[in-house]
């Protein structure tokens, strides 16, 4: 980690909602920017490149969804957005459209400042190529070089594609990934819709991964969007 702090970009109208985060952050160390519009998120967002962008749907002038689509045409920053949508059509949407990570509001400082470390830490991977080594608690130890899968000490065989999809998980450890993002990466685009194998080669993973499946530590369903790979955390 470099020691300079962390901007992060916080694009909401709500006036208490953005003081709240907006205090939680800078009480947590980082620099804050703030814009109570699209536009201007996204003006801010060209001016400053900022570390991470918490996001409103419900904005005044351009949809929070639109916003994402901007951005993403020229930025890379993680976006966590923070909706009072509870349907997941529209957190779907988000994240098929390229948001990182999802809070549905209200939500308390405790776990705003976690997801913005998960996504943060998740920025700074990405950069570093050369991991070769996935560890999920002291459980999983994979070797990205042989393609070797350890299970509480015992080597395990996973099929192509069930390897594919725990690989393709771990890129974004800690973040959900949708139905829609799993099956274009892990079978194709032409696969967007084919939800059964998703949760076929799910549970066959689980059972080959998790201790208990039914409970799993690791591949966690978010129920309705997709599932997210927890690491430690
Ligand atoms: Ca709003």
């Amino acid at each position: 980690m470099s020691d300079h702090k962390p901007t992060v970009l916080v694009i909401e109208d709500e006036k208490q909602m953005r003081k709240f985060v907006c205090i939680s952050l800078t009480t947590n160390g980082y620099h804050v920017i703030e814009a109570s519009t699209g536009a201007e998120g996204v003006q801010q967002a060209a001016a400053y490149t900022p570390d991470l962008i918490l996001l409103d749907l419900g904005l005044p002038d351009i949809d929070g969804l639109e916003v994402t689509k901007q951005l993403r045409e020229w930025n890379t920053s993680p976006i966590l957005v923070i909706s009072a949508r509870e349907q997941e059509d529209s957190k779907v949407l988000a994240l098929d459209g390229g948001a990182d990570d999802y809070l549905t509001k209200p939500f308390g400082a405790g776990e705003l400042m976690a997801r913005i470390r998960v996504a943060l830490r998740h920025a700074v991977q990405n950069k570093d190529t050369a991991t070769t080594e996935l560890k999920l608690g002291d459980d999983i130890h994979v070797d990205l070089v042989r393609r070797l899968v350890v299970v509480r000490g015992k080597e395990t065989h996973l099929t192509p594609i069930e390897y594919k999809l725990l690989t393709t998980l771990a890129k974004h450890a800690g973040m959900v990934m949708t139905h829609r993002q799993l099956l274009e990466q892990v079978w194709g685009p032409g696969h967007a819709h084919q939800l059964q194998y998703l949760r076929v080669y799910m549970t066959q993973l689980r059972h080959k991964l998790e201790e208990h499946p039914a409970q799993p530590r690791f591949l966690v369903t978010e129920p309705g969007i997709g599932y997210r790979l927890r690491g430690e955390s």
